[in-house]
């Protein structure tokens, strides 16, 4: 039998909501399925772990982190975070961690009212390095102020991280269409995203299979836009993909249901793309689909690395109960038109798994 330590954080905002729904799944998805054993393990992070302990990411929380099979981390409001106890908690997992592929898939559902129908992307974001200045050097960070009205940032490229994640975007498609997006600014950028072209270009060549195109991302933004069925796995750089993972959200009906995986080859961290939502915390109006549907990516990543078809099974289910959910429309949080709330849509995916 599968058994799993599963590490569930929080986060900030909305966060201690959205996992809270997240909590009420695992233990349907345990009661439901006696071929495995899901334990959550609660570990402080973010916010209130500084107002109880000083810290946002305490040791007692990396320390227990290792002992577990996969994590569930909720948003953070890192505008927040200032000075060395309040290290950005994403950041330093991600990188550490070497969680280098950060899969973020869109995908149109039956009866969400959005732009198109059948759309059905994934966007594969490099995780550990590029313009994001607080994990792209050893010691202190990216973004440098020489004097009181200028600032230098430095972006990082590594062919490392251009090839690993090149190769995650390769297999998945393998899985999928076997279509893959190359995004870059290498007109420009000449020295950073060329570097990322080549690379992703020679890995290209062990998947003589696969159809590969590539765009700069000014263009591709108006294609995504224009043309989203055209497109399936797109492979980029952080930042890039930090906004074209929230604009394919917006092509399927919003952030509420975008979920996102931040995956190693040893570890992975199940973590909607949405931040914190400060503007709706506190409410109980958020929408858990986003984060129920990270566990779902979670469980399937499990299943695929312990060879473990419950695992599998149990992510393929959930999956199918928010499908259902939302095809009825009888439930429908605020982001999506309704006046639902967090534990409504909770019990109606809970119901849906039958
Ligand atoms: P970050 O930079 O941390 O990703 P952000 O600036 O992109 O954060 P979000 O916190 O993601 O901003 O919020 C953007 C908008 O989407 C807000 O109006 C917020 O209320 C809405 N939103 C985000 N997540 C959800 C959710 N789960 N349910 C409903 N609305 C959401």
């Amino acid at each position: 039998m599968g058994a799993y330590r599963l590490a569930v954080m929080d986060g900030d905002g909305i966060g201690p909501e959205v996992i809270a729904s997240v909590r009420t799944l695992l233990t349907a998805l345990n009661d439901m399925e006696p071929g495995i054993d899901l334990t959550p393990v609660d570990l402080p992070v973010g916010l209130a772990a500084y107002e109880r302990g000083g810290n946002t990411l305490p040791a007692s929380t990396l320390a227990a982190l290792e002992t577990c099979d996969g994590w569930i981390l909720g948003p953070l409001t890192t505008h927040q975070y200032a000075g060395p106890a309040m290290p950005n908690i994403s950041a330093v997992l991600r990188k550490r961690f070497e969680l280098f592929a950060n899969i973020r898939p869109a995908r149109s559902y039956p009866g969400i009212e959005a732009l198109y129908s059948n759309v059905d992307v994934v966007v594969v974001r490099e995780n550990t390095e590029g313009f994001y200045a607080d994990r792209n050097l050893l010691n202190g960070t990216g973004e440098l102020m020489p004097t009181p009205d200028t600032v230098l940032s430095v972006r990082v490229v590594t062919q490392r991280a251009c090839e690993r994640l090149a190769r995650a975007g390769f297999d998945l498609a393998r899985r999928r269409s076997g279509h893959v997006t190359l995004v870059h600014k290498a007109n420009v950028l000449r020295l950073g995203c060329g570097l990322f072209l080549d690379t992703c270009r020679a890995v290209a060549a062990d998947y003589p299979d696969m159809r590969v195109d590539d765009f700069h991302v000014d263009a591709f933004a108006m294609h995504l836009v224009m043309r989203p069925r055209d497109f399936d796995v797109i492979v980029t750089t952080n930042l890039f993909g930090d906004v074209l993972s929230d604009l394919s959200a917006g092509l399927i009906g919003g952030l509420g249901l975008a979920p996102g995986l931040n995956a190693g080859h040893e570890r992975a961290m199940a973590q909607a793309v949405h931040g914190s939502a400060p503007d709706i915390a506190g409410r109980g109006i958020a929408n858990p689909i986003a984060s129920i549907l990270s566990l779902a990516m979670l469980l399937d990543w499990l299943g695929t690395t312990h060879a473990d078809p419950n695992a599998s099974n149990l992510g393929a289910r959930l999956q199918t109960a928010v499908e259902t959910v939302l095809a009825t429309g009888r439930v429908r949080t605020p982001d999506l038109g309704g006046s639902a709330t967090t534990a409504d849509m909770t019990a109606a995916i809970v119901g849906a798994l039958g």
